[in-house]
């Protein structure tokens, strides 16, 4: 395995009391694999994310358990100048809004080379070549030329586009994309998407794709792994999951993707609201919301049951979910 994150926990103090984002999380992904984590906001999908690469060592969030292992590693064990190592070379990540992580009184062109000229010890003539073949690489027409201009200066599917070329630049062996096309139009979304699945198979990469929907990952993620309230309730692979969703929280995320053939049909929503963390519900986290509670969901904690080899559920009820 690339990644391994294995019994997760993360804790947030708050004025409040103390907030179980990560209730223990395990997942992973391999060299050339890609994982779409999925899940509402709060799911504590992100909060993993973050863990992984190191931005939440910080107060208020604090790991309070598990391993993160990256190439065999615990990054967890390691001394902070050697995670910080790993982590620059190896890691990169691409946020939801590229408009706030880059720099908006540099060029692109001086930002991509930066990369180079900090990291590789290029020259910056030497630097800039290699950020207008970057820009060339995600199908930035006229590179060349637009490799001055501002970030402001470029669409919102653009400026993502080069938000992917700073994550590619240093060819890392994992990307971990938070919600990579969700401020964009859905027709820019899918090209966006696609063009990260190609980088993404022709690195080679490990690619752990955050989003809330299920429409986007169909074509391009290989594993599911579902969370709610800071655990994962259901993980599989891509084609079982729209097939035969074996969790009723997964089921209600496939029937709210709009769908042609359903066309005209009221889109089905997952009734009431996420769990407030600091207040999680006994028994099955999901119990309130499930239109196939029964009274032990209320009480016992579903485990992850195996569905198959490669197929866990936290439900009490996956059989019936699966057949029904
Ligand atoms: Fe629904 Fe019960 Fe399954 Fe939880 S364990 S998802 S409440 S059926
Ligand atoms: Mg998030």
């Amino acid at each position: 395995m690339l990644l391994e994150v294995r019994d997760l926990h993360v804790e947030f103090r708050t004025r409040d009391g103390i907030a179980k984002a990560v209730g223990g999380v395990s997942y992973g992904v391999d060299a050339g694999e890609t994982l779409a984590v999925l899940g509402e906001s709060g799911s504590g999908k992100s909060v993993t994310a973050q863990a992984v690469m190191g931005i939440l060592d910080m107060p208020p969030g604090r790991i309070t358990g598990g391993e993160i292992l990256f190439q065999g590693q615990d990054l967890l064990r390691l001394k902070e100048e050697e995670r910080r190592r790993i982590r620059g070379a190896q890691m990169a990540m691409i946020f939801q809004d590229a408009l706030s992580s880059l720099n908006p009184v540099l060029s692109v062109g001086d930002q991509l080379g930066e990369m180079f000229v900090v990291h590789r010890g290029m020259s910056k003539k030497d630097a800039r070549a290699k950020a207008v073949d970057l820009m060339d690489r995600v199908r930035i027409p006229a590179a060349a030329q637009r490799v001055r201009d501002y970030p402001h200066q470029f669409s919102g599917g653009m400026r993502q586009r080069i938000m992917i070329a700073m994550a590619l630049a240093l060819e890392p062996a994992l990307i971990i994309a938070d919600e990579p096309t969700t401020a964009l139009d859905v027709t820019v979304q899918a090209q966006v998407m696609d063009l990260l699945a190609e980088l993404q198979r022709e690195y080679r990469m490990g690619l752990v794709l955050i989003t809330h929907d299920l429409g986007v990952v169909a074509d391009v993620a290989d594993r599911i792994a579902v969370m709610y309230a800071g655990r994962i309730v259901e993980s599989a692979p891509v084609h079982d999951i729209y097939k035969a969703p074996a969790h009723p929280y997964t089921r209600g995320l496939l029937d709210s993707i709009p769908r042609l053939d359903r066309k005209g049909k009221e889109l089905y929503a997952i009734k009431g609201l996420p769990p407030n963390l600091m207040n999680i519900p006994p028994g099955c986290a999901f119990h309130p919301r499930c239109p196939m509670a029964q009274d032990v969901c209320r009480t016992d904690v579903p485990p992850l049951y195996e569905v198959s080899d490669d197929r866990v559920s936290a439900c009490h009820f996956w059989r019936e979910c699966l057949h029904g």
